[in-house]
């Protein structure tokens, strides 16, 4: 197995770069079709406001900003930072829902089922479930995606106009370039930080304070938002500021 931070940087914005133009090259009327021939339909099971069903709600500057006028505690640095150097401060390219402590990990806004901030949700809360970048499935073979948890969660077959495909392609494909952009910037300052300070990933420093994190040791976490390096101080359960 690949470990991702051992990859050179460099390596890492080239093959984001490359991932940038396939999507450019993607035909929109392409993924509009798929989305009119799944007809996915939400019956808000709230599946999907779950860290259990989802993973984290990775949030694009703009959604930070409104998270900080919303309720600054509904942010945490993502989780598994990319990388740490060889002081034993971690990196990661950005902020993410903070969730409930309950068994599914529920969304910090999730209420009864519901979201309470509906009408002010995130990008990604907004293209849920549409997508579209390359991931392996689960024997290992790497294609688009189009649509996550497909037959996991809402309805299928529901008639979807041709002109709402293309607007929900389009936000999808925004949203996708955008997240590229930002993933991209991240590594160009990392990059760009480790060369002038002369640092380094180390691998084994990485596993060491990750270990001790999660028995309740602080970490230095620098997360990157609106183009820069953020510093945090954290522990487990704890919430930056
Ligand atoms: S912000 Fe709302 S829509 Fe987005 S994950 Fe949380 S509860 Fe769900």
């Amino acid at each position: 197995m690949v470990i991702v931070s051992l990859i050179p940087i460099p390596y890492r914005i080239a093959a984001l770069t490359h991932e940038e133009h396939a999507l450019y090259e993607y035909p929109i009327e392409r993924l509009s079709g798929v989305i009119r021939d799944v007809g996915f339909r939400c019956t808000a099971c709230a599946k999907c406001c779950t860290r259990a069903f989802n993973g984290h709600v990775f949030l694009l500057d703009r959604d930070v900003a409104a998270v900080r006028e919303i309720d600054p505690t509904a942010l945490e640095p993502a989780p598994n930072p990319e990388f740490c150097d060889q002081n034993g401060t971690f990196y990661v390219s950005g902020y993410a829902l903070r969730v409930k402590d309950d068994s599914e990990g529920s969304c910090w806004f999730l209420e009864n089922g519901r979201c309470r901030i509906y009408n002010r949700r995130f990008a990604i809360c907004r293209i849920y479930p549409y997508m579209l970048h390359r991931e392996p499935d689960d024997k290992g073979k790497v294609d688009w995606r189009q649509i996550s948890g497909l037959d996991q969660h809402g309805e299928y077959d529901a008639k979807i106009t041709d002109d709402e495909c293309l607007t929900i392609a389009r936000e999808t494909m925004e949203y996708e370039h955008a997240f590229l952009a930002h993933q991209i910037a991240f590594l160009e300052c990392l990059h760009d930080c480790f060369t002038r300070h002369q640092l380094r990933h180390v691998q084994k420093i990485y596993d060491d304070r990750m270990r001790q994190y999660r028995k309740g040791a602080p970490i230095t976490i620098m997360v990157y938002s609106d183009g820069q390096l953020e510093k945090q101080r954290i522990v487990k359960g704890d919430v930056p500021r």
